[in-house]
């Protein structure tokens, strides 16, 4: 037993991968994201359940998350995704790793250090990110003019996924015509665009009709969208695969006016019995469900966070239940206890934020089991 830890489900991950790879057409492949230590599953755990799926190619967000990658001893082709500063690039090519071209200049300046480098040219179809613009033909030519660059793949991403917004979803059409019509040019002119993508999670559900040779997939892999509604409308059967536990630390009983925690923002209202839990917002319980905003479950009762999460600890209220709970016993943050459930989207929604920040900001000090 230890303190505080996430546990992720490979049944529920290669369900998530099988329902994603059912709905990708002629060919086309997953390529999974795994930034952000796996969206909180663990990078290199995520990596080998991935593998043992036989996923063949892996997208992260930087050159770290690459290397460490390789050093594990991975043999997919990785994606990064991101800026790599120009002094880092000899890793890249030392790592068998694929850069993003992130646009004209970038692509020139790598191109003048007169080395082999594989990369995937980013085109801007209306994120304003990164990439050259869809509609700058000509500055993309000029990319495929530097003869040091090993091109392998082109792509884009799409930035508008609100389902219920017409604005959104034709912004998302346009981004799609915009891409498949820089291609078209580029064939046209006789140019080899090889490995095409730019959908990912809301994509492949929203437009299954769409076919390139990579799906760059993470949030959906894990087995969430943005929101609960979204989940429900787009792929109802995705399975969240992430769950957050900690212990019962301690318990507390306090007087009517006793007062708890930082800053004294909790008082007893009348005789109360709190419990201490053993994870707090450095291990990723977000600092914003202080207070009553968010809860936990203990015996399968949904018990309120009081007062202000600490860094390392947080406080709840287990009146309800006090004459069961003792020290050690099971706290579920995210997931199910009994016949109840706090899922990410319920802890998403109680903080202004998505499942996926949530997740990519799980601790690295969680221990992470697989089960
Ligand atoms: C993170 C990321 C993805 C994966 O997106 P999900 O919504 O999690 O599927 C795909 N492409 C790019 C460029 C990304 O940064």
């Amino acid at each position: 037993m230890v303190r505080a830890w996430v546990e992720c489900s490979k049944a529920d991950l290669g369900h998530n991968l099988k329902l994603i790879q059912g709905k990708l057409q002629g060919g086309c492949e997953v390529m999974a994201a795994i930034k952000a230590n796996g969206y909180g599953c663990g990078l290199i755990e995520t990596a080998n359940m991935l593998n043992k799926l036989d996923v063949h190619a892996f997208c992260v967000a930087c050159l770290k998350e690459a290397i460490e990658l390789r050093k594990e001893g991975f043999k997919q082709d990785i994606l990064i995704m991101g800026y790599t500063p120009i002094e880092q690039i000899k890793d890249v090519i030392h790592y068998d790793l694929i850069q993003t071209v992130v646009d004209l200049s970038y692509a020139q300046l790598l191109n003048s250090l007169k080395l082999k480098i594989k990369v995937h040219i980013k085109i801007d179809t209306g994120m304003h990110r990164l990439g050259e613009r869809a509609e700058d033909l000509e500055g993309i030519k000029k990319i495929y003019e530097c003869s040091y660059l090993q091109i392998l793949g082109i792509y884009s991403h799409i930035c508008a996924n609100d389902l219920n917004k017409k604005r959104d979803n034709e912004y998302a059409q346009h981004q799609l015509q915009l891409f498949d019509e820089a291609i078209l040019a580029l064939v046209s002119d006789g140019i080899d665009v090889k490995k095409a993508h730019i959908q990912s999670s809301y994509s492949i559900f929203q437009f299954p009709e769409c076919h390139y040779d990579y799906a760059r997939v993470g949030a959906a892999l894990y087995g969430v969208l943005a929101t609960k509604k979204d989940a429900k409308e787009l792929a109802p059967s995705l399975r969240p695969v992430l769950t957050l536990k900690s212990l019962v630390a301690g318990i507390h009983h306090l007087e009517k006016g006793e007062l708890a925690g930082y800053d004294l923002q909790y008082e007893a209202k009348e005789k109360s019995v709190l419990a201490t839990c053993s994870i707090g917002y450095v291990d990723g319980v977000p600092r914003a469900l202080s207070c009553g905003k968010g809860s936990v479950l203990i015996h399968g009762i949904k018990c309120p966070i009081v007062g202000r999460i600490c860094m390392d600890q947080l406080l709840v209220d287990i009146s309800e239940i006090k004459d069961e709970v003792k020290s050690s016993d099971e706290v579920v943050l995210i997931g199910k206890q009994g016949d109840n459930e706090i899922s990410i989207y319920d802890v998403a929604e109680a903080c202004d934020s998505i499942p996926v920040e949530i997740m990519g900001r799980l601790g690295s000090r969680l221990d992470r089991f697989y089960i």
